[in-house]
């Protein structure tokens, strides 16, 4: 579907959805803070880790607040990590490029509910080395019904052939990750690697499909393994370090949308000789 704005329109789009997706990001401020210990991301308010301050709604807007603080609290002049003006920054970036790669096209906001639910399930990994089943569950659950009502998301013509698609894709996910985590295991003799990213590939494949599911796990090793590589090198880590797999899967998912979708067809056009 092609709607043609005119260009005021199209600047007024783009700054209203970097703010929603900014928005989104201070949401996920929350929930990466607290779906790790176990609380409710809806009440209670949030307050300052430091002095337990209940943070006021104009010291809570996204982006400005953390620049007009300075990063501080007003109240006891504690710091505020970096990390919550990042992320909000991240989905209002990725907001946008999402919005001017798809457009009005129907699967613009399921990318936007992926994107924030990668952002939220890589910060906690990055940080806790666990993905809630609140995500990748909740991400197997809906990909399929997502597929069923957006077909397109799966490239079918119907909401049958969507939804049994997605399913299809959840189960090699799962399947194609358990093997290697197993694999994994009996050749290094200590668990290589979670369920939760188990999990988490096959709630991508719901989401994005077959072909998605292979080049986010060659992506997302490919990543995984060269920062490992690099960590080692620079001393920070050692070769038995525990590094979280689940960012890589992440960014390689997000990496499949804004692109990868249109070079595995490219490729497979030059591979056929069209
Ligand atoms: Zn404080």
């Amino acid at each position: 579907m092609t709607i043609l704005l005119p260009l005021w329109a199209d600047y007024y789009f783009a700054a209203l959805i970097f703010l929603l997706g900014a928005c989104l990001g201070s949401f996920a401020n929350v929930c990466i803070y607290r779906m790790p210990r176990g609380g409710s991301v809806v009440t209670p308010r949030s307050h300052c880790p430091h002095c337990r301050q209940t943070i006021a709604w104009y010291d809570n807007i996204p982006l400005c607040s953390f620049l007009g603080l300075r990063a501080r609290c007003r109240h006891c002049r504690g710091q505020i990590a970096f990390q919550y003006f990042l992320v909000e920054l991240l989905l209002a970036a990725l907001f946008l490029v999402i919005w001017l790669k798809f457009r009005f096209d129907p699967r613009t906001p399921i990318y936007w509910l992926m994107a924030t639910a990668l952002v939220i399930g890589a910060f906690i990994d990055f940080e806790f080395m666990i993905l809630p089943d609140r995500l990748t569950i909740g991400g197997m659950l809906l990909g399929p019904i997502l597929s069923a009502l957006a077909p397109a998301l799966q490239g079918q013509p119907s909401a049958y052939l969507g939804f049994c698609v997605s399913v299809g894709a959840l189960v090699l996910g799962s399947l194609a990750l358990w093997l290697v985590a197993t694999l994994g295991t009996l050749a290094f003799r200590k668990e290589a690697m979670g369920m939760g990213d188990v999990k988490l590939l096959g709630a991508l494949g719901a989401f994005l499909g077959w072909k998605a599911v292979f080049f986010i796990i060659v992506g997302a090793s490919l990543s995984g393994a060269l920062v490992g590589v690099m960590l080692v090198l620079t001393q920070h880590k050692t070769m038995a370090s525990k590094i979280p797999f689940g960012p890589y899967l992440a960014l390689a998912a997000l990496v499949w949308i804004m692109g990868g979708s249109d070079w595995w067809g490219a490729y497979t056009a030059w591979c056929s000789g069209s």
